[in-house]
């Protein structure tokens, strides 16, 4: 039996005629699945607090085939994000991309906390360009926590510490080459300016909320949010259904 945790809904669908089946990352028990039953109908005590771009306080029951959700109370709402059709598909892009990735069951307090910073952050008033890149930082922290960390300080194949220009992004090896050590066969490669290497480190380093202000010229944005693209692509092998909805 789960105890009670906080939880954001990483995907809800309908299942059974009143039923419904969700996915949520939770505080505690990382990811669950599980059924809300009769949430559908409209005296459902549950229907009102389990809604996406929330954090819900959660109690379920592991059943025999199904868990079951037999609590919910939406603690904060995100209700900004709601008036904005750009801001939600962009946010529901990054949750299929975290329900993608995380199995069942695993478990990083850390993920709980990023993916609630970035649900804070969607909600305040930015540009949907500067959200844009706080999603991409979102996807490159999440990559990292889940143990894809790019290679940033040292050649992947001479392990020498990189030295400003000349140096290549390998987006099968996940993580640079010096000049001397490109690879020409290989497709996924291509060049990486000196200011994209370090916002990547510092993208890494700093909290989500650090990087609102981080100041960014346009062709940087383009290149850091093209290089990250390709590495989530990678290793991705089926397409985001919300990916149509958004422009890059
Ligand atoms: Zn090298």
């Amino acid at each position: 039996m789960y105890r009670g945790s906080q939880g954001i809904i990483l995907k809800k669908q309908d299942f059974r005629e009143s039923d419904s089946f969700f996915s949520i990352y939770t505080y505690d028990f990382g990811k669950i699945e599980a059924i809300a039953r009769g949430v559908k109908k409209s005296k459902s005590k549950l229907s009102g607090h389990l809604d996406y771009f929330s954090i819900i306080d959660l109690m379920a029951v592991r059943g025999k085939i199904f868990n079951h959700i037999s609590g919910a109370v939406s603690i904060k709402n995100f209700l900004n994000i709601k008036k904005n059709l750009q801001k939600i598909n962009l946010i529901f892009y990054c949750l299929e991309i975290t329900d993608y990735f995380i199995k069942t069951g695993e478990k990083n307090k850390k993920i709980f906390l990023l993916l609630s910073q970035f649900l804070m952050i969607a909600d305040k008033n930015l540009r949907i360009e500067r959200l844009k890149f706080i999603a991409h930082c979102y996807i490159l922290k999440l990559l990292n926590l889940l143990g894809y960390k790019p290679e940033l300080y040292f050649c992947l194949k001479c392990g020498q510490k990189i030295t400003p220009n000349g140096n290549f992004f390998s987006v099968l090896a996940g993580g640079i080459f010096c000049a001397k050590c490109k690879k020409n066969r290989e497709n996924n490669i291509f060049e990486i300016s000196n200011n994209a290497i370090k916002l990547l480190r510092v993208i890494l380093q700093k909290n989500l909320s650090n990087l609102v202000k981080v100041k960014l010229s346009k062709n940087l944005f383009t290149e850091t949010i093209k290089i990250i693209d390709e590495f989530l692509n990678f290793r991705l092998d089926k397409d985001m259904k919300s990916r149509k909805f958004i422009k890059f």
